[in-house]
C-alpha cells in the first residue's frame, strides 16, 4: 500500500514536535496534526506562561520586600490584565515560531483533530464544524497528545478552574481555593498569593509535595504559611455551590470556605478519548498506553511518547523521547532514552528543585545503615535586610559503601538552576569525595554543596 507520508505525528507539543522536525531533518515525509495553538501543554498552557508569571510574582516579592535594603515599596500595584495579556501574546509569539520552524524542516501541518480510521489512516475533523476536512494516511503513526487535567467527581465540578482557565482569564481573581498538593497546586498558590490574591489550599493528605524529599515538603510547608497561604490538611473537597456570584466548598469535614473561584490542580490524565483508539487494541499500562523501550504501542505501526505514556511527564523527557523515535526509526541509530537522574523542579517561591533518590527511597533501596545524608538550613544572604528571613535547604544523599552521590536536594532561590547542574555530576557517578575536593565559589548558596562535611 502507498502512504502519502512516512510519518504523522498526532499532537503538536513540545515532544511530537522533536520527532516530526528530526524525522523530517533525515529526510521523511512528515505530517503534523494540532487541534490547538502549536506548542501543546508546556508552551501554551503550561511551562512557558506559568514561568512567566513566577516572574510577576517574584518582582513583586522582591519590590515589595526590600525596604532594608533602601528600597521604598510605597504606590507600587499589581494589574493583573497586563501580566495575563503580556503572557497570551508571548506564547502566540513563541507558538508562530514554532510553525515557521516546522515550515523550515517542510513539516506539513494539518489543523483539526485527528482520528483513527485504520493503523496508518487518520481523518481530521473541523472542532468548530465537526466535519471530517481531510484524510491523511503514513507509514508510521506517533501519538503525542499529552494529558488534560483530571475533575474530580463530585457535584458542581464544572464550577471550578483548571490550570487550562488561569491562561484565559482577564483578571485575577480576590480570593481562591486550589485543591491538591502537587506541582501545580504548589505553584499556582505560590503565584497568586505573592501577586495579592487570597488562598486558601486544600490538601487531603498530610504534606505538600508527596513525591518529593520530606524536608523539601517541610521548607516548603514553612514558607507556604509565611506566605500567607492558609493550608488545610486532611481534608477533602466534597461539592461545590455558587453563592451570590462566589463559590462555596463543602469539605468532607462539613466546613464551608467561600472564595471567588476555585481552581482543581488534582492530577493529570492522558486525552486519549478523541483519538478513536478503541478499534485498534492497543496494550495499556493503566490509564496510559503502554510502549516498549523504542516507544513501540503493540501495534508495530504506532508509538506513543509525552504524557499519554507511564515515565516522568516533563517536557524535556518528551523532546528526548521524540528525538530517540526519530533517530531510531528514521536514521537507524540504536539508542535509548536515558532516564536517570533527572532533574526535577517546583517553581514556588523560593523553588525547590530535586535530582536522583529521596532519603527515603534511598533508606528503601540500601538499607538505612549504608545511607549518609548531609543537610545543611540556613538564611540566604539575599534576606539579610528582609523581614522575611525564610531559610534555604541543602542537602545530599549518599552511599556509604561506595561513597556515590544518589540524590541531591534543594530549596532557595535559583535552586533549579543550580540543580540542573549537579545532575551532570551525578549522571557521571560522581561521589561524595568529588564534591568535598571541590572549590567553593564565595559567597553562593550552593557553596554549601561543596562544604557539607559530616
Ligand atoms: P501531581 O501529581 O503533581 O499532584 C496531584 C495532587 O492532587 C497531589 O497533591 C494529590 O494528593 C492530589 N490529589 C489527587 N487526587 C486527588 C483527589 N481525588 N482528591 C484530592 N486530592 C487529590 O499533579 P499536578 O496536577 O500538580 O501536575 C501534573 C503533572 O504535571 C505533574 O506530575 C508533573 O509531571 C507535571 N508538571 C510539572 C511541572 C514542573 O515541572 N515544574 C509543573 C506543573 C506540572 P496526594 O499527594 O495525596 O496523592
Amino acid at each position: 500500500m502507498e502512504f502519502q507520508f512516512d510519518l504523522i505525528v498526532v499532537g503538536a507539543g513540545s515532544g511530537g514536535l522533536a520527532a516530526a522536525k528530526r524525522a523530517a531533518s533525515y529526510g521523511a515525509k512528515v505530517a503534523i496534526i494540532e487541534v490547538n495553538q502549536v506548542g501543546g501543554t508546556c508552551v501554551i498552557r503550561g511551562c512557558v506562561p506559568k514561568k512567566l508569571m513566577v516572574y510577576a510574582a517574584k518582582s513583586k516579592k522582591n519590590m515589595t520586600s526590600s525596604e532594608g535594603y533602601g528600597l521604598k515599596s510605597e504606590g507600587i500595584s499589581f494589574e493583573s490584565n497586563i501580566l495575563l495579556k503580556n503572557v497570551r501574546e508571548e506564547v502566540t509569539r513563541l507558538s508562530n515560531l514554532h510553525k515557521t520552524s516546522l515550515d523550515k524542516f517542510n513539516v506539513r501541518v494539518f489543523e483539526g483533530l485527528g482520528r483513527f480510521i485504520s493503523q496508518n489512516e487518520l481523518e481530521i475533523i473541523c472542532p468548530k464544524t465537526k466535519k471530517i476536512i481531510n484524510k491523511i494516511s503514513s507509514k508510521k503513526i506517533l501519538i503525542s497528545v499529552g494529558g488534560k487535567p483530571k475533575k474530580l467527581n463530585i457535584p458542581g465540578i464544572d464550577l471550578a478552574w483548571t490550570s487550562d482557565d488561569i491562561f484565559e482569564l482577564d483578571s485575577f481573581p480576590e480570593s481562591i481555593l486550589i485543591v491538591g498538593g502537587g506541582y501545580i497546586a504548589c505553584e499556582f498558590a505560590s503565584i497568586f498569593r505573592n501577586l495579592g490574591t487570597e488562598v486558601i489550599q486544600l490538601i487531603r493528605g498530610q504534606r505538600l509535595l508527596n513525591s518529593f524529599d520530606e524536608d523539601l515538603s517541610s521548607c516548603l510547608e514553612e514558607s507556604t504559611t509565611f506566605a500567607g497561604i492558609n493550608l488545610i490538611s486532611k481534608n477533602q473537597l466534597k461539592s461545590i455551590e455558587r453563592v451570590n456570584g462566589n463559590l462555596e466548598s463543602t469539605l468532607d469535614s462539613g466546613n464551608k470556605i467561600l472564595t471567588n473561584n476555585i481552581l482543581i490542580a488534582t492530577g493529570r490524565e492522558p486525552n486519549l478519548l478523541p483519538l478513536n483508539l478503541g478499534f485498534l487494541n492497543l496494550k495499556m499500562d493503566g490509564q496510559y498506553l503502554d510502549v516498549d523501550e523504542l516507544n513501540q504501542t503493540s501495534n508495530a505501526n504506532i508509538f506513543a511518547i509525552g504524557d499519554i505514556i507511564n515515565k516522568p511527564n516533563l517536557t524535556p523527557v518528551a523532546i528526548e523521547q521524540g528525538r530517540v523515535f526519530a533517530d531510531n526509526f528514521f536514521n537507524d541509530q540504536k539508542r535509548k532514552v536515558n532516564y536517570e537522574n533527572i532533574p526535577k523542579a517546583v517553581f514556588t517561591i523560593p523553588e525547590i528543585s530535586t535530582v536522583g533518590l529521596s532519603e527515603k527511597r534511598a533508606k528503601e533501596i540500601y538499607s538505612e545503615n549504608n545511607i549518609k545524608i548531609f543537610k545543611c538550613k540556613f538564611t540566604p544572604m539575599s534576606n539579610t535586610f528582609k523581614e522575611n528571613k525564610s531559610k534555604c535547604m541543602l542537602k545530599i544523599v549518599v552511599n556509604q559503601l561506595t561513597d556515590k552521590v544518589l540524590g541531591c536536594h534543594m530549596f532557595g532561590e535559583t535552586s533549579s538552576e543550580i540543580i540542573q547542574m549537579v545532575s551532570i555530576s551525578l549522571n557521571a557517578g560522581i561521589t561524595k569525595k568529588d564534591f568535598d575536593i571541590t572549590m567553593a565559589l564565595h559567597p553562593t548558596i550552593s557553596e554549601e554543596f561543596v562544604t557539607m562535611y559530616s
